[in-house]
């Protein structure tokens, strides 16, 4: 398995695979491997079959997190990870720095993001990629600079690692959404396939974060889920219902644990992300939950 940590070998190696005629499956990732994400690299590997090369990406990308959120504490093992990638088949990992991917300190006087300047704002770099309407409502609304953030680095990735196919998860479904949005509008040649959520035995949606949840947190984490699952049962008994109504009843049960606070639930037409006004079956469903301090999100379609 290569290890690559400079753009110009990672993109070096994209075409000369390229060239070769070599399938490229990509799969980008912030570390810190859990079975979920091993999966999307089984899925890659299905889709650019065995002569193909499977790359992952490790990079917990700056310009995605929130002034005040986890960045500095966000869990990183990178060697557990490279060990997880050889075990799993992969064929490239590129994990690059932060000067590396955003041009860090290349000018002279120009502040960095290690010596002060702000995360989401590297200060030698000055081109987005901005996704204007699915990415204003959920994930957007409760994070505002994130998928600017996510849509830049996932662009800047294809640019770099030169894929055919890229797997994301249906875990980030508006994220998941917003890529292929952007992949159709600026004609990017890369196939995306959206791949199922892994849970955990009760329930809870494998995460990086979930590490955070120490002591009853792990148990209260399981709220997520169990909200989901109402929100099936219901659909499934009495055929529609109101969303506004079965909101107020699924903060009710999530915020019966003492730990959780709900931050949205919301109820919406899979493919255009829009608001519905009654929920039924094929309605998708999100949210996201303060368990903690430790944010988490899932859906589901009832
Ligand atoms: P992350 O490292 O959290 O940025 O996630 C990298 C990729 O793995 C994204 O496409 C996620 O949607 C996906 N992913 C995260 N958790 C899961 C899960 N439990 N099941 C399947 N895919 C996941």
């Amino acid at each position: 398995m290569q290890i690559v940590k400079s753009v110009a070998a990672m993109q070096r190696l994209a075409k000369k695979w390229r060239r070769a005629g070599t399938r490229i499956g990509f799969v980008p990732t912030m570390g810190y491997l859990h079975a979920g994400h091993l999966s999307l690299v089984k899925r890659a590997r299905q889709a650019v079959g065995k002569n193909g090369i499977v790359v992952v990406s490790i990079y917990v990308n700056p310009t995605q997190f929130g002034p005040k959120e986890d960045l500095s504490k966000y869990p990183r093992d990178l060697k557990r990870d490279l060990k997880l990638c050889r075990a799993a088949g992969v064929d490239a990992v590129f994990t690059p720095g932060d000067a590396e991917m955003y041009r860090e300190g290349r000018r002279v006087g120009v502040p960095t993001i290690r010596d002060g300047g702000t995360p989401s704002l590297p200060s030698n770099f000055s081109t987005y990629v901005v996704e204007e309407k699915l990415s204003q409502t959920m994930e957007g609304a409760s994070r505002p600079t994130h998928f600017r953030g996510v849509t830049t680095i996932v662009a800047k990735l294809f640019n770099i690692v030169l894929p055919d196919v890229a797997v994301f998860g249906q875990k980030d479904f508006q994220q998941a959404a917003i890529i292929k949005r952007m992949v159709a509008d600026l004609n990017f040649p890369v196939k995306i396939i959206v791949a199922p959520t892994l849970r955990e035995k009760d329930g809870l949606a494998m995460s990086s974060r979930n590490k955070y949840l120490t002591g009853d947190l792990r148990r209260q984490a399981t709220v997520l889920w169990r909200a989901i699952q109402t929100a099936q049962a219901v659909v499934k008994k009495s055929g529609t219902v109101s969303a506004a109504k079965l909101k107020a009843d699924l903060k009710k049960l999530i915020e019966s644990e003492p730990d959780a606070k709900l931050d949205y639930v919301e109820f919406f037409e899979p493919e255009t992300l829009l608001p519905v006004s009654i929920a039924a079956r094929g309605t998708q469903m999100a949210l996201a939950v303060f368990v903690g301090k430790t944010r988490l999100i899932d859906n589901a379609q009832l």
